[in-house]
């Protein structure tokens, strides 16, 4: 199947998607972790450190849990957090602030699937305009494009969103992005890897497809139209 008739723009998310999840797994987080006690070492002389610490201790503060580890220089509860795989916007702005780094001094560089730079440019040549929804900040989504295995991608898009616009589970996070694109929701094709980010983005009129990617876990595809890459989408 080809890009759907009357799709005005794609909507992207990242892992699983255009990125392969081990890249996230397996690199990013280990990366992050290995410089927690660095970067928190930084809060005197780093205005962008110390914001995101003092998120942090906010978020400490209001702990319920027992076994959170005392605060300390902040590392100690960002690697509990990582441990937990928990959602913590302090950890997120703390982690960002350690990629940024490494993509800035080359250390580290973003995965993408090797279709992706090329569907993104056929797209764009055919007027098709394209956005990114993930859970990532958007800070953090900019500096995996910029510093991709292919170049700077980002000015292949033109809408970014995080969870601040709303959770990717549900329906009205999906109505958002499409007003912010002032498109008609049914011009606008969701591709990810997550059966339930697609329900909700289906339950607001959006059009889907499942990305069966090398290394995502099988699933139950539902009504939604799947593909292996993005070959067969342009
Ligand atoms: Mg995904």
């Amino acid at each position: 199947m080809p890009l759907p008739a009357g799709v005005g723009a794609v909507l992207l998310d990242i892992e699983g998607t255009t990125t392969p999840l081990s890249f996230v797994r397996d690199v990013l987080f280990p990366y992050a972790r290995a410089r927690l006690e660095a970067a928190c070492a930084r809060a005197a002389t780093d205005p962008r450190v110390a914001r995101a610490l003092a998120t942090l201790r906010r978020e400490h503060a209001h702990e319920t849990g027992g076994d959170a580890p005392a605060f300390g220089t902040g590392a100690p509860y960002a690697a509990w957090l990582m441990e937990q795989d928990r959602k913590s916007t302090g950890l997120k702005e703390l982690q960002g602030l350690i990629w940024e780094a490494g993509y800035v001094d080359g250390t580290l560089s973003a995965s993408l699937f090797a279709d992706v730079p090329a569907a993104l440019a056929s797209w764009r040549r055919a007027g098709v305009r394209l956005g990114v929804f993930s859970s990532g900040s958007v800070h953090a989504q900019r500096l995996l494009f910029a510093h991709t295995d292919h170049g700077d991608l980002t000015g292949c898009f033109e809408l970014w969103a995080d969870t601040t616009t709303g959770p990717k589970r549900e329906a009205a996070s999906y109505a958002a992005v499409a007003a912010r694109f002032g498109l008609e929701p049914e011009r606008i094709l969701f591709l990810s890897d997550v059966v339930a980010e697609l329900d909700a983005a289906r339950a607001a009129g959006l059009a889907t497809a499942l990305l069966t990617r090398p290394g995502n876990p099988p699933v139950d595809p539902g009504p939604h139209a799947v593909h292996r890459d993005f070959a067969t989408l342009l």
